[in-house]
């Protein structure tokens, strides 16, 4: 798999460098690419802040960015989007977005979206995986193993790559077996806080999203606790939208789009569609790669993620291909 993705790796970049940018962008000209960054900060799960202004530099030069109100209007009236339409978006409402995004969003003169975990605004509580990754990290390193308990089952974790295929199970289990495995892990760490990865992954206030709402940038739901839809009985189901959609409306934000926790095909369902719709949400994001055309489903739009810390080769991969090389 590794010599594979090296083959491809170096496949497209070699295809870029003689002219596939252009193809590329030739061959997608009328549909619109819409990204995903989440924390914009110095933190390990985070894009550094000089590399975002480097990326927002090339996008500029090489897309017609606009607001993601303007692709929706286009979707719904059946209007061609402008050449090359790139839209930027920012997942979970990280305070970070404010403090280090926002500021080079102005300089540049670059709409964006920020979709809030409503639930945390103006706390400094963490996101339960962000919550996850502060415990188990730091007892990887100070004990050098993690042991949790799941489901009746005991895992001992020795790895990042250990604890990172652990949250991907805890993304399927139910929000009281991920309390109860954080609750674990925050017991054996004895450790409440740590100064730097708070402040990194501490959610917006309600006056930055003022702020950024009186410039360039919308802010929209993206569920109360960020609770994957799919996971949830019903009652839980409408609990996690229907709260996130009052907060945006008693906060008078926008609640015509919507982003789904995790956003994959399998977080969430018709149960989730049909009640967003009713509650005259208008589009809906996922996290599913691709580009998006005129009659592209609007409760399914794709984006393609960002990365992290990743080297601008990736990102051109990311950018031209929709890959994760
Ligand atoms: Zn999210």
């Amino acid at each position: 798999m590794m010599i594979c993705n090296k083959i491809a790796r170096a496949g497209c970049l070699f295809f870029l460098s003689i002219g596939g940018t252009h193809l590329l962008k030739w061959w997608h000209r009328k549909q619109a690419i819409i990204l995903l960054y989440h924390g914009i900060s110095s933190a390990k799960a985070h894009l550094a802040p000089e590399l975002f202004e480097k990326q927002l530099q090339y996008l500029k030069k090489q897309y017609t960015i606009i607001s993601l109100e303007q692709f929706m209007n286009c979707q719904q009236s059946a209007t061609a989007f402008p050449c090359n339409s790139l839209i930027i978006t920012f997942d979970d409402g990280y305070h970070n977005n404010y403090t280090h995004a926002f500021p080079l969003l102005t300089k540049q003169n670059i709409p964006a979206s920020i979709f809030l975990t409503t639930a945390l605004i103006s706390t400094r509580k963490l996101l339960w995986f962000d919550e996850y990754h502060l415990h188990a990290e730091n007892l990887l390193h100070t004990r050098g193993y993690v042991t949790l308990s799941l489901r009746g089952r005991t895992h001992t974790l020795r790895t990042q790559a250990h604890l990172d295929e652990f949250k991907e199970e805890l993304k399927t289990a139910t929000r009281k077996q991920v309390r109860a495995v954080i609750d674990q892990l925050a017991h054996a760490t004895k450790k409440n806080s740590d100064k730097t990865f708070v402040q990194n992954h501490r959610m917006l206030t309600h006056a930055q999203i003022k702020h950024m709402t009186a410039h360039h940038i919308s802010c929209y739901p993206h569920g109360h606790t960020h609770a994957i839809l799919a996971t949830l009985s019903d009652k839980q189901l409408a609990q996690e939208i229907l709260k996130s959609l009052a907060f945006a409306q008693k906060n008078k934000l926008d609640t015509s789009c919507y982003a789904y926790a995790n956003g994959r095909i399998k977080d969430f369902d018709d149960r989730a569609t049909t009640l967003l719709a009713k509650n005259g949400v208008r589009i809906a994001l996922t996290t599913i790669p691709g580009w998006n055309a005129l009659d592209t489903e609007p409760y399914a739009i794709k984006r393609i993620s960002m990365g992290k810390t990743e080297d601008w080769n990736s990102f051109l991969i990311r950018m031209h291909f929709g890959l994760f090389l």
